[in-house]
């Protein structure tokens, strides 16, 4: 019993990945998920697909599978994703309404303008956003039928895309979720580790809406759905960017992953003491083993990938992303031409959401490979000015930075990344850190790992990246980073 399953339950796809003890993919399903939108700037997911996509590639991985070779079940999720049902028939309410959704936009102002803010993010970590979950469990308590009512009568539950999973899968016989995706609801007090009544009373939400919040390696039940006749042990939960760092063994004070998909995430641990962030960067809770907490800081770049995306299907200079890498060095440097990918807005630590995009400092011998280097040096500039606001709030000043997503194929990224932190850039051999971290916790705790270090001697790196660019050259070219910078936050 040495394979571990991880259920991967993302905003674009629902995966199930089997892996064994060394961390290698032995399996993989995936189903892609469909995104509603019926209003502007509402988002929605069916919770009913979320389930039956989640399941059914469960299954398939399994299908292939004795079922005595698997030790346990991690989950990983999307965050913020929020879906109340019905405790009596496990119907959701209304659809799941997706981290992306702006819907309750005016009601976070309006909390602001009363001046909450600051209780919200001592408590929380967080900043008063339609982003977290508490805004949209008001929204639906206020506008679906019904549902304030039966909320008060204790006959709802509230959870996020985890909790919810977690009930199908024991057939309603748990309501829990974990310390990760408890912080990310902005009902969670994250420095005294309880729901806080103070942030419910604000938010106008039953308490007996709220899932049991437990450590992310525990006793989360069992399922027999999966494999028919089969008992098995739900042993681990984390949210998505919260598994990727433990997937890259981000354990130690001043350890950073950052993580390059369509935008980037990325996260500094800071150990046991809460520190509010500032910058407009977030405190969240890393992982909770034993009782424990750890906190980390979080900071996103809305833009990474989405630029070379961008560059592929509408100005349409490449005709994949991978072509970018030999354009970009085809030519010798840039030019002095900047790319900021503020398409919606300019997140930490500018944070200015009216922002809009340029190409900055074209000359009469600008051309195409010029842009698309632009638009991957900026991914480096951006992880800079992310990084020192890491280095300003936390106080850590960390000696490498791990990377995975998509945009870690692109070696000159990570070269430039290199060059722009001034630190050696790790790649790992897994790169899918965050399905990988939700298996260490799920064999964490069916004794497969029997402790942290055991997961860090686990963690291979596949390559190294070192500064390699003279630091006046590296000033210099950040230097016309921030004057491009200005000119967009006009
Ligand atoms: P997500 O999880 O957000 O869907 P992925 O981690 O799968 O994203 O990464 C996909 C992103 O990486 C895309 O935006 C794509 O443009 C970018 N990408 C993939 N390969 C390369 C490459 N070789 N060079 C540059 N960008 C790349």
């Amino acid at each position: 019993m040495t394979k571990l399953l991880a259920l991967d339950q993302g905003t674009t796809s629902s995966r199930a990945i089997l892996f064994s003890k060394a961390g290698e993919i032995l399996d993989v399903k995936q189903k892609e998920l469909t995104l509603h939108y019926p209003n502007k700037g509402w988002v929605e997911q069916d919770a009913e697909d979320i389930w039956n996509d989640t399941l059914s590639a469960a299954r398939g991985v399994c299908d292939r599978q004795s079922a005595n070779d698997i030790a346990a079940i991690g989950i990983t999720n999307q965050r913020e994703t929020t879906i109340i049902w019905d405790r009596e028939t496990g119907k959701p309410v209304y659809n799941a309404i997706v981290w992306q959704d702006r819907r309750t936009a005016d009601y976070c102002q309006s909390l602001k303008d009363a001046g909450h803010e600051e209780m919200v993010s001592a408590k929380t970590g967080l900043l008063l956003d339609p982003y977290f979950s508490a805004t949209k469990v008001n929204w639906i308590l206020d506008n679906v039928d019904g549902a304030r009512k039966k909320a008060e009568a204790g006959k709802l539950a509230f959870g996020t895309v985890d909790s919810f999973l977690l009930w199908r899968l024991t057939d309603g016989k748990v309501h829990a979720t974990d310390a990760t995706n408890a912080s990310r609801t902005m009902l969670y007090n994250i420095v005294e580790g309880c729901w806080d009544d103070k942030l419910l009373a604000l938010f106008d939400i039953p308490k007996s809406l709220l899932p049991d919040v437990l450590d992310n390696v525990s006793d989360f039940g069992t399922t027999d759905k999966i494999i028919d006749g089969a008992s098995l042990q739900i042993g681990g939960i984390a949210g998505d960017q919260q598994a990727a760092a433990i997937g890259q063994a981000c354990f130690e004070e001043g350890m950073v992953k950052s993580t390059y998909g369509t935008g980037c995430f990325a996260l500094m641990n800071i150990g046991q003491a809460f520190k509010p962030a500032k910058n407009r960067l977030l405190t969240t809770i890393a992982y909770q083993f034993d009782g424990k907490v750890t906190y980390a800081i979080e900071g996103s770049i809305f833009v990474a990938g989405a630029a070379i995306q961008w560059l592929r299907d509408n100005l349409e200079v490449i005709a994949d992303a991978a072509e970018s890498e030999a354009l970009a060095i085809s030519v010798d440097d840039n030019n002095e031409v900047y790319f900021v990918p503020a398409f919606t807005g300019l997140g930490a630590p500018y944070w200015e959401p009216n922002a809009r995009a340029a190409i900055v400092g074209l000359s009469r011998e600008s051309n195409k490979a010029h842009i698309v280097r632009a638009a991957l040096e900026a991914q480096g500039y951006q992880t800079l000015d992310l990084m020192d606001a890491f280095i300003k709030d936390s106080g850590f000043d960390p000696t490498v930075i791990r990377v995975d997503g998509g945009l870690v194929q692109n070696s000159f990224v990570c070269q430039f990344l290199s060059d722009m932190l001034e630190r050696p850039v790790d790649v790992p051999v897994v790169t899918e850190t965050t399905a990988l971290g939700a298996a260490y916790l799920a064999g964490l705790h069916a004794g497969v790992f029997s402790s942290l270090d055991d997961i860090s001697n686990a963690w291979v790196a596949q390559k190294n990246y070192s500064p390699s660019m003279a630091v006046d050259q590296k000033e210099s070219l950040y230097n016309g980073w921030k004057t491009a910078v200005k000119r967009v936050l006009v």
